[in-house]
């Protein structure tokens, strides 16, 4: 509705009264409706209503108590202000109400009240706005004076409000706009004025006490401000003092200020790490970032996250060995007899680590490449590597990377993130608080790969002699000097790491090792130690070495010797148990209750109230000390695990036990496990057939043997494999059918219907046990033609021979890898010939003189080789001669 046209509203109106503030002509307000008699107004006239006319409604404000509104009318207001009721919202919750958006148009008197129910409806006299009014021009001129003052103040007033609000810029436009004395209701309107105010301008019917009345509020709301303004400026002043003051405070603190303790502890670490950061040997570089944060963190307030998260920064910089580190001590004599003592067997590894330290005593600064030990779990790779700390003087650290698939793991989070850390290496250097340890990066070959990134590519960099003096960790954001560290790695299988990787890296394989290594092992290191472990001493427990024979053997089935150490820890806990009850019956024997107090006083007691009692009581203490036999090792550790496969013990089981007691050494032990009449009757048994051989696999736990097994059937050429067999294993297969048809007549061998030609309406199957295990390579191709050979030709494969070698389309044999550990697992198996290819020979040196000897190895550069010896008697071939003298 334009301001400043005439008005003409209806002479009857029905009122609504509000309870909710005053409702002035030229303004709008939202006015709530839950009173019956309003209620029915909204329904009747707003909702139900069409006209323009229907929606005009006379508002009068309700000055009666609200909580006193009951059905009969109150005393109505004398003068009210009709309004146009722009929108009706009707809502049920939390009570049925409406909720009204009216705008009001112009003052009217009652004149006469119409009804009161069920809604009052008056008949009114419409005040101001009428045609007659505003056609007044000389209204104006008038209140000239007055009307000029009252547009100043108003003016005045906008203007000290925020300008750059849109609703203050439109109501300033709207002072010049609308005309003058629409301008009290509005601005009344808009100004801070109680109800009571508000009233006293919808009374002032003419416009001059319209403007009496207003000017007061507009002076009013205007000293209001200024005050306000006065009192902001204020506040920003101090605010701003209060911040410069701080940093000075925190530097020169007085002590005794009445401060915040806690606070004053803070100010203090901050001035330590200050000094710490000045005092540290940090690079240049480094300094200027840590300078540069610790002046961010005095200005930071210290609940701002940020501020946690700068001062464990800072605390991690100054921490960090920048220029520390240990004196090499390169005696290289004292390190190989460190590595002596420490380890028994493994000597190209230590042959190898010797070198290398070696060279760093006459080149201190040696870029050479990282050592990298690959071999099968428990072989002691990473106590090697401990050992080369030791003999160098140097901390030890050891970075378990199985894994880890997200390079921040390897090259920290940016410090943008929440909870950010450096990586490991920066980890640790900071936990060995040196910078030039031996970090051993264990499991490389187990590395993970994900969205997170690679984990290898940020190695590659740390690995990198000519890249790592400048290692820069994501957290850090300033280089780390990190070519003083020595890195080993260690790894089950190359065949994981990646390429780049293992570039960095000499590899060193670590075989496995023969029973009678694990055995030393176990006497000179794992039982000593775990005797130390549990408090025991040899008079308490003796193992004889049968005994740790008889464990290898058939208790566990490793390369390594991790678990034989673990059943020595589960022999030396029982055995504990039963020491700590001897003490006890032999000290206190009438009593049946033991006390906790008694165990404890008992176990410290000297070693000679361990005496053995003579009396052959069951319930005396069992006689020091206590020699684990087959019969303890089977109360502790269970019924044997691997007993069909473990022929050698199996067989000599009697001839131990007529000479348990006597063994002493372990070559004592070995010449008599060594003689076995029946050594392979197990094994025979599988073979008792044609069409079965076994051969030697390589697996990242050491080796195994593995058997073959082939049958033909009527069918259409047809060749099935099963074992889980990865794709070189499938063509070993294929090359070897295709090998042994192209050879058939040579060596007669015929199908199940007499044909030369094997896979004549004939199916072969091949198959490799376990058959869960997933199997893959090329040194099964000589194991499977043997296996075929033998189908074929009906005859038996010798019980005694295990094989392995790569075969080739034309009957020659390719070297394998692994040799050493294959040949241990057939020494295991007691098998005593051993097919190698002829190029692997030089792998043999690496075994063990005494499992050479009880060995027979044949070497083969071609299949005809290979064959021979697997067939006793040798594998007969049909020679030309022979067949043109058939001929004659
Ligand atoms: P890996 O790192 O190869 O998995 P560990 O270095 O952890 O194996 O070795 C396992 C345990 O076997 C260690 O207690 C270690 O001392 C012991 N061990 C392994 N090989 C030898 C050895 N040749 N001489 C002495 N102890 C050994």
């Amino acid at each position: 509705m334009a301001s400043g046209s005439a008005i003409q509203i209806p002479s009857r109106l029905p009122l609504l009264l509000t309870h909710e503030g005053v409702l002035l002509p030229g303004s709008t307000m939202r006015s709530s409706v839950d009173s019956p008699r309003n209620m029915q107004l909204v329904r009747s006239r707003l909702l139900k209503g069409t006209s323009l006319k229907s929606t005009i409604i006379g508002v009068i404000p309700n000055t009666s108590d609200p909580a006193s509104d009951c059905d009969e009318l109150p005393s109505l207001h004398r003068i009210g202000t009709a309004a146009l009721a722009v929108q009706v919202v009707g809502s049920n919750w939390p009570k049925p109400h409406y909720t009204l958006l009216i705008t009001g148009l112009c003052r009217f008197q009652i004149l006469q009240l119409l009804k009161e129910k069920p809604y009052p409806v008056a008949e009114v006299e419409q005040l101001d706005r009428l045609e007659q009014f505003t056609n007044q021009t000389k209204s104006e001129e008038e209140l000239g004076e007055l009307s000029e003052q009252f547009y100043k103040y108003a003016v005045q007033l906008v203007e000290m409000l925020d300008m750059s609000v849109p609703a203050v810029a439109k109501l300033r436009r709207l002072l010049d706009n609308l005309p003058r004395e629409a301008l009290p209701d509005v601005l009344t309107s808009i100004i801070r004025t109680s109800n009571q105010e508000k009233l006293q301008i919808l009374d002032a019917v003419s416009l001059e006490e319209r403007f009496k009345k207003t000017i007061p509020l507009l002076v009013r709301q205007i000293e209001g401000l200024k005050l306000l303004q006065k009192t902001r400026k204020r506040k920003q002043d101090d605010d701003k003092r209060v911040v410069a003051i701080r940093p000075i405070r925190r530097i020169n603190h007085v002590p005794g200020t009445a401060e915040d303790e806690e606070e004053d502890e803070d100010h203090d670490d901050i001035v330590m790490l200050e000094k710490k950061i000045k005092t540290s040997s940090m690079p240049e570089q480094a300094l200027k970032v840590c300078v540069k944060e610790i002046k961010r963190l005095k200005k930071m307030p210290q609940s701002m996250p940020e501020y946690a998260l700068t001062r464990n920064y800072l605390e991690l910089m100054v921490e960090l060995p920048w220029n520390k580190s240990t004196k090499d001590r390169l005696d290289i004599r004292a390190a190989r007899i460190l590595l002596d003592n420490d380890h028994y067997a493994m000597e190209k590894l230590k042959k190898r680590v010797l070198e290398y330290l070696a060279v760093r005593q006459l080149k201190n600064n040696l870029k050479g490449p990282i050592l990298c030990f690959v071999g099968p779990p428990g072989v002691g790779k990473t106590s090697v590597g401990r050992s080369v700390a030791k003999t160098l003087g140097r901390e030890f650290h050891r970075i378990a990377l199985g894994g880890v698939c997200d390079q921040s793991d390897i090259r920290g989070h940016r410090r943008t993130y929440v909870g950010s850390m450096p990586g490991r290496i920066i980890n640790g250097l900071k936990t060995v608080g040196v910078n030039n340890p031996v970090f051993l990066l264990d499991e490389v070959d187990k590395l993970g790969k994900s969205l997170q990134g690679d984990p290898a590519a940020a190695l590659l960099e740390v690995l990198d002699p000519e890249q790592n003096h400048s290692f820069t960790d994501h957290y850090l954001n300033v280089a780390f000097d990190l070519s003083q560290v020595l890195f080993i790695a260690t790894a089950n299988t190359t065949s994981t790491i990646p390429p780049a990787l293992l570039d960095r890296m000499e590899v060193i394989q670590v075989p496995g090792y023969t029973q009678e290594e694990k055995i030393e092992i176990a006497h000179r290191h794992l039982i000593p130690k775990q005797l130390e472990q549990h408090g025991l001493t040899p008079q308490q427990i003796q193992i004889p070495q049968v005994t740790t024979l008889d464990i290898i053997t058939r208790y566990t089935r490793e390369a390594g010797v991790r678990s034989l150490d673990r059943k020595f820890g589960a022999i030396c806990r029982a055995v504990a148990v039963k020491v700590a009850e001897g003490h006890h019956k032999e000290t206190k024997p009438d009593r049946s209750e033991v006390t906790e107090e008694d165990c404890r006083e008992h176990v410290a007691e000297d070693a000679k109230t361990e005496s053995i009692s003579d009396a052959p009581d069951l319930a005396l203490p069992p006689e020091m000390p206590i020699l684990i036999d087959f019969h303890a090792l089977k109360d502790i550790l269970g019924p044997p695990m691997y007993e069909m496969e473990e022929l050698r013990v199996f067989n000599l089981k009697g001839k131990y036990f007529a000479d348990r007691k006597g063994f002493n050494t372990s070559h004592r032990v070995l010449k008599d496990i060594d003689t076995p009449q029946k050594d392979h009757e197990l094994v025979s048994e599988r073979l008792n057939q044609p069409g079965v051989a076994i051969g030697l696999a390589w697996t990242p736990l050491g080796g195994e043997i593995m058997f073959v097994e082939a049958s033909q059937m009527d069918g259409e050429g047809q060749l099935t494999l099963t074992g889980q067999l990865g794709d070189v294993m499938k063509e070993s297969a294929h090359l070897a059918i295709s090998w042994l048809r192209s050879n058939a007549k040579k060596y007669q061998l015929t199908n199940a219907s007499g044909s030369f030609d094997l896979l004549d309406n004939t199916d072969i199957h091949l198959h490799f046990p376990a058959g869960a295990v997933t199997k893959d390579g090329p040194s099964a191709g000589v194991t499977i033609v043997t296996c075929l050979a033998s189908l074929f030709s009906g005859r038996l494969v010798r019980s005694d021979v295990a094989m392995t070698g790569e075969i080739t389309l034309r009957g020659l044999v390719l070297p394998v890898g692994g040799i050493k550990d294959k040949v241990l697992a057939a020494h295991r198996a007691g098998l005593k010939r051993i097919i190698i290819p002829q190029r692997n020979e030089k792998d043999l040196e690496e075994i063990a003189m005494n499992v050479r000897q009880d060995l027979n190895f044949v070497t083969a550069s071609c299949l005809d080789e290979v064959l021979n010896a697997a067939f006793d008697g040798g594998f007969s071939v049909k020679t030309g001669l022979e067949h043109l003298n058939s001929k004659l």
